[in-house]
């Protein structure tokens, strides 16, 4: 099935993303993993590919699996590190595996590499166009709601994510951020530039405080004072840190749908148990939103 159908259906969706095995020894864990978030009905499950390409097998094949759970799968791409031949043979993989849904990323630059090398991508918008000529794929892309770190003006980011989508994207799916105005006020200008593809809400629930404050300084993503009294409070107790980042992210997620978001994605970084609380936490809000629905 194919996620855009998905997102555009009546009713709110919810979606998960999981990371592949790094070794091969690691995929019975992987195993595990899947099929414990599967078994949660999430609308669709998300898997990550490695920057460096390492992993796209490895990508491919937890996507599969995913799909064998009954489950929808959208498989990421990166292709900084990549050259059209290789992309080219990942597609015919995905397509030979019956998956149908591909994020299309550019990935960060790897540090000392030449960029952009002459024969390889520079934008995330070319790898749309590649696989929009690869067959019938739906295309996902990523967007930044307080704009991509490399690009000086938001106004900027969002004329380029313009582009990106008129090359052929289906839908969007957000950056984490924990200030839902910053999301409310990114789909007004996204809907000013005239983007109309649905955009997916990306919701971290942050379980431990050890790396968020550097992730999110990498990545630009604002840390507000309600939040950061959050880590700063429990920061050196795990059980605590871990209910209290759950609860956060419910929240969140209560307040998007409330005011009409219709497509959540929760980053569960392979903690089945985080994603069924958040489940639990919101089955009821989810019901409601199906009211009405045959
Ligand atoms: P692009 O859309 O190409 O944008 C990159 C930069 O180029 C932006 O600053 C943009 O404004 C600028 N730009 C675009 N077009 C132009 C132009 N014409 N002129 C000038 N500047 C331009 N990384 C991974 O390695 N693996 C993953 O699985 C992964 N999954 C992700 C999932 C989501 C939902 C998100 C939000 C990010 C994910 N990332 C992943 C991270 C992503 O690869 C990085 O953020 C990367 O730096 C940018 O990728 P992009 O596809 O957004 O790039």
């Amino acid at each position: 099935m194919k996620i855009v159908d998905i997102l555009n259906r009546q009713g709110v969706s919810v979606s998960f993303e999981v990371f592949p095995p790094k070794k091969d020894s690691d995929f019975s864990q992987a195993r595990q993993v899947v099929t414990e978030i599967a078994s949660l009905s999430p609308s669709f499950l998300s898997v990550t590919f490695g920057a460096g390409g390492g992993t796209s097998k490895s990508t491919a094949q937890i996507a599969e699996l995913i799909q064998r759970c009954g489950v929808p799968a959208l498989a990421h791409l990166t292709c900084v590190s990549s050259t059209r031949d290789e992309v080219s043979g990942v597609l015919e993989d995905l397509k030979s595996r019956g998956i149908q849904n591909v994020l299309a990323l550019r990935g960060d630059i790897p540090p000392g590499m030449e960029f952009p090398s002459p024969r390889q991508y520079r934008y995330a918008k070319e790898l749309v166009r590649q696989i929009k000529s690869s067959g019938d794929f739906c295309i996902g892309a990523a967007c930044y709601p307080e704009g991509h770190v490399e690009c000086e003006h938001k106004e900027d980011d969002i004329d380029h994510l313009k582009e990106k989508v008129d090359c052929g994207c289906d839908f969007l799916t957000t950056q984490m951020f924990f200030d839902n105005n910053i999301f409310y006020n990114f789909l007004y200008r996204v809907l000013a530039k005239g983007i109309r593809v649905p955009v997916a809400a990306g919701i971290m629930p942050v379980t431990s405080s050890k790396q968020i404050r550097r992730i999110c300084a990498l990545s630009g993503t604002a840390l507000p004072p309600r939040f950061l009294a959050i880590v700063d409070k429990f920061s050196d107790n795990s059980k605590a840190m871990k209910q209290a980042g759950i609860a956060y992210a419910t929240e969140q997620i209560i307040d998007l749908v409330a005011n009409g978001v219709k497509a959540i994605h929760v980053y569960a970084m392979n903690k089945p148990d985080v994603a069924r609380k958040i489940m639990e936490n919101i089955s009821d809000i989810l019901s409601d939103g199906q009211k009405g629905l045959d």
